[in-house]
């Protein structure tokens, strides 16, 4: 067979944007190679419908060990007793988790997307606003926080079957003790997605949702740095609430409510090359070297938020607790989809963002997104972000001169030149 140069050019020259450029897109990473050649393997040949010691088809002893090593590392790095390693994206497991819980049409209160919510919390263009009833809290005006008295009062108005506690921009801890006593005052089944800080959560930097919330989904590619992938977990299995019972009369465990949610409910073969991907990055994630990174990824955050508000920047929320953060741009008559383009020009990534209450669509934007979690893994410390800030604002303040543009990217190859994508 010929080898395909047309499409192994652009994959060096997506290889080559990635080594030369400033990653600051907050939910990318950058995967160990033994996390890559585990997703390049032969194990993408294999199917395997259903789960270890119990498939639809032959010849998966192997991928049966695979998949059970990952689920065993998930449930040590989460403190989890049941994990679901299939899910091919945190959609997907949000997906499972709904037809698992849920009936079309029942309630479920989220994070609203234009205040750093995730689509897949009940947008009306994603399925989880069409299939399902959706209501949403938000953050305060004022203080860009949430304020849970009034995340209890929609409760209690509301009456959701499902209560989500997590986002995909919002820069603070999230308190889920106090989220769980609002789902039980109502009943809901309280679900945590924490997509976007798991690998902080996994080394206890930030709250840990495990103990309070029924069922947690994550994706695996954010800060957990290992490859693209969704994942169910969860602290304790219990009888699912709704009543569905087995022959026997008894009630079915939540555990296999959400397995047969997944496969066959949602998916079909899983991904095994993936999945031993992802047992990788858990074992890389149970390391103290993985504390430090993840320690490093929050001081590198702050550093990048104290920088910015410095120079008069104003983040939503006024800080971060995680790796990410919004900046809200409306006092530097900019947009974040033209702070977005000359960035890209200056080889930095950042994806534009609504910012609460904004006025501008979604296509346009008032602010942008940025995070540390990729950054830190190319080396970079403290020091690097102060450099980076006067990068991004040498970039905003003269974002339609192309040849500052030139000149900001010069010094960004600068700073990524001999930087492996993959720091050790
Ligand atoms: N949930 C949250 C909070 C997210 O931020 C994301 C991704 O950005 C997802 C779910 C969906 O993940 P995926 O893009 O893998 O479907």
């Amino acid at each position: 067979m010929q080898r395909d140069e047309q499409i192994f050019e652009l994959i060096q020259a997506e290889k080559e944007r990635q080594l030369h450029g400033l990653e600051l897109i907050a939910s990318e990473n950058f995967v160990s190679n033994q996390v890559m050649e585990a997703a390049g393997s032969v194990l993408t040949n294999k199917y395997a419908e259903g789960y270890p010691g119990k498939r639809y088809y032959g010849g998966c002893e192997v991928v049966d060990e695979v998949e059970q090593i990952a689920i065993d590392r998930a449930k040590a790095l989460f403190g989890a007793e049941y994990v679901n390693v299939q899910p091919h994206s945190g959609s997907q497991a949000n997906t499972a988790v709904y037809h698992a819980c849920l009936n079309p049409g029942d309630k479920i209160l989220g994070f609203d997307l234009s205040h750093g919510g995730h689509l897949t919390h009940g947008s009306p263009v994603n399925f989880s606003g069409k299939l399902y009833n959706p209501v949403f809290y938000g953050v305060e005006e004022e203080t860009g926080v949430l304020n849970y008295d009034k995340i209890q009062e929609i409760a209690t108005k509301e009456q959701p079957k499902l209560i989500i506690a997590g986002a995909s921009a919002y820069s603070r801890d999230i308190d889920f003790a106090r989220f769980r006593v609002i789902a039980d005052s109502v009943g809901a089944i309280l679900m945590a997605d924490i997509s976007h800080p798991a690998g902080m959560i996994a080394k206890g930097i930030l709250n840990d949702p495990m103990p309070h919330c029924h069922i947690v989904t994550t994706t695996t590619h954010k800060t957990l740095r290992g490859p693209r992938g969704g994942m169910i977990m969860m602290g304790k299995d219990f009888d699912n609430p709704f009543g569905i019972t087995l022959k026997d009369g008894s009630l079915r465990k939540m555990s296999s409510l959400l397995d047969s949610a997944v496969f066959p409910g949602n998916q079909g073969g899983p991904l095994e090359h993936i999945i031993a991907a992802k047992a990788i990055a858990f074992g890389e994630a149970l390391t103290d070297e993985f504390l430090h990174y993840q320690l490093q990824v929050k001081a590198n955050a702050a550093a990048l938020a104290k920088a910015l508000v410095g120079k008069g920047y104003n983040i939503i929320s006024g800080g971060t607790d995680n790796h990410c953060m919004l900046i809200d741009l409306r006092n530097k008559d900019i947009s974040g989809k033209d702070a977005e383009q000359a960035l890209v020009k200056a080889d930095i990534t950042v994806n534009k963002n609504m910012v609460p209450f904004d006025t501008r669509s979604p296509f346009v934007t008032s602010g942008i997104r940025i995070g540390a979690a990729a950054v830190t893994t190319r080396g970079l410390k403290e020091a690097e972000m102060e450099q980076i800030v006067e990068l991004i604002d040498e970039v905003i303040m003269n974002y339609q001169d192309e040849a500052v543009l030139e000149a900001v990217a010069d010094k960004v190859n600068a700073l990524m030149a001999d930087r492996p994508l993959f720091v050790a």
